[in-house]
């Protein structure tokens, strides 16, 4: 029987402002979409964070038993610096700045996001479509729009008609905004814009005679809005209506408010049933952004190299330090509660190590079901890493009592809970053990000079076959022998 038939998931639906029952449209089966990065810089921590914290959504889901179809996009055209409709794309300006191909940015940016998060142990999505790869789609979008009169054309851009979808719809309903507040308080068109009201949001923009990234379109050269794009991919992949879409909290809105719009106006129907917001990470108290140059990058934390850290941490004991907190909250990162976050990390993988070398006895004193329920409730409680990380050292405690034999557990309650503690630390939490790789680092060096010692016994023995073959192996796996004055040493 799949684990998800016995554990019911509660979500945090943006859209209703509650906690609900997860109902999948079709049963043991997932279909989720996240907005991916726009590809024009580093990556920094509190990207990080964001799809983080969809990576522990994906991987629980995955083991309970779901089926999960995980889009997420990489956006490489058409998001407009400062997220208005006027204005330069982000990706352009980058190319033109750095004299690049506008491909070649984002091709560099794309690999350093891969880089980044396979660091951190990020499982891949199913599909990572480009918005630059969907814009056929993207335009038979808008032809869908301009035919209900909600898309209007004027000098070769097209915009959505935010008062007019209005009339019928409810433009805000994710974010709580409302049109008439919206209209007060902005400023009167400045006349320059084609725009007939100022909410409207650009689905197709005519390019300018230097702007580099231009497709053909029926209303002009040009390239497609940012919110489209997410319509567009999503749709594709997941269908009109399907069951998840998250992104980090600052694309409410305008993102995805339009992106609610636009499927509306398109088919008629609201496209997602639980729409996900992570919280962002601030960086000592602040707001963390490449803009303001209040931000740390992933890569500073595993090196070290940067001023505010007192020494480098390994993307495990980064990964348990934002997973520490739950994904709805602000997580504010400091070199204090990271180094506290590692004292954290390492007394858990101690005792996950120690599980192998407990011993069992003929009845359990300590109730393994019942703790194992406990840390399901805490995911199942719409994702609730910090109360999981809670249950993890209960067990921690429960760990060490065994190993002092003041508790007693079973064979079959020990296989439960080491299978159950596995699980949680490693495949949901997307956890690995440091000490576990740092100690093979210490074997392979143990390996790798017990054959120099064999290999110096050979030549003492004059046995030059042997002792050649010993170094022309190691060469082989790649380990070069350096013969000098204080003996023999090698490097990899
Ligand atoms: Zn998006």
């Amino acid at each position: 029987m799949p684990l998800y038939t016995t554990q019911p998931l509660k979500i945090y639906n943006s859209l209703s402002g509650e906690k609900e029952n997860f109902n999948p449209i079709h049963e043991g089966n997932v279909g989720m979409y996240v907005c991916g990065p726009t590809v024009y810089s580093n990556v920094h921590l509190g990207n990080v964070r964001t799809f983080m914290s969809f990576d522990v959504i994906f991987r629980y889901f995955l083991h309970l038993d779901y089926k999960v179809r995980y889009v997420r996009n990489i956006t490489d055209v058409g998001h407009i610096v400062d997220d208005v409709d006027e204005g330069e794309d982000k990706i352009a300006k980058k190319a033109r700045l750095e004299q690049l191909e506008p491909m070649e940015v984002v091709q560099r940016y794309t690999v350093d996001f891969h880089d980044i998060l396979k660091s951190f142990n990020f499982l891949p999505p199913s599909i990572e479509p480009t918005a630059t790869g969907h814009i056929i789609e993207q335009i038979e979008i808008i032809k869908k729009i301009i035919d209900t009169g909600i898309g209007y054309e004027a000098n070769g851009s097209v915009y959505f008609d935010v008062v007019k979808y209005n009339e019928t719809n409810n433009y805000g309903v994710l974010s709580g905004r409302n049109i008439e507040d919206m209209l007060a308080n902005t400023r009167d068109l400045d006349g320059q814009s084609d725009k007939r009201n100022p909410q409207d949001f650009a689905l197709w923009k005519k390019a300018e005679p230097q702007h580099i990234m231009r497709w053909p379109s029926p209303w002009s050269d040009g390239f497609p809005g940012w919110h489209l794009e997410c319509t567009a991919m999503s749709t594709k992949y997941l269908g009109n209506h399907f069951d998840i879409h998250g992104g980090g909290m600052d694309l409410k809105f305008p993102h995805h408010e339009c992106e609610i719009a636009q499927n509306e106006a398109c088919t008629g129907q609201s496209p997602v049933n639980y729409w996900m917001h992570a919280n962002m990470l601030t960086l000592n108290g602040k707001k963390m952004a490449k803009s303001t140059g209040n931000n740390i990058l992933p890569g500073e934390i595993l090196s070290g190299e940067n001023t505010i850290l007192s020494k480098a941490f390994s993307a495990s004991v980064t990964r348990f330090f934002m997973l520490q907190a739950h994904y709805r909250s602000i997580l504010d990162f400091s070199d204090d509660a990271i180094v506290a976050a590692e004292k954290g990390y390492k007394r858990l993988m101690e005792a996950v190590d120690a599980l192998a070398g407990i011993s069992v006895s003929a009845t359990s004193s300590i109730d393994i079901e019942s703790w194992k329920q406990l840390s399901y409730d805490a995911m199942n409680d719409d994702f609730n890493t910090p109360i999981l990380i809670a249950q993890l050292f209960e067990a921690v405690r429960y760990i060490n009592l065994l190993k002092e034999g003041k508790e007693t557990i079973s064979a079959e309650d020990l296989k439960t809970f080491t299978a159950a503690i596995n699980a949680f630390v490693f495949d949901v939490l997307g956890l690995s053990d440091d000490k576990a790789s740092d100690s093979n680092n210490d074997k392979l060096e143990g390996v790798v000079n017990m054959l120099i010692g064999m290999r110096n016994q050979a030549r003492a023995d004059k046995n030059f076959a042997l002792s050649d073959q010993i170094r022309d192996q190691l060469i082989a796996l790649g380990i070069q022998l350096k013969d000098g004055k204080e003996g023999t040493s090698f490097s990899i």
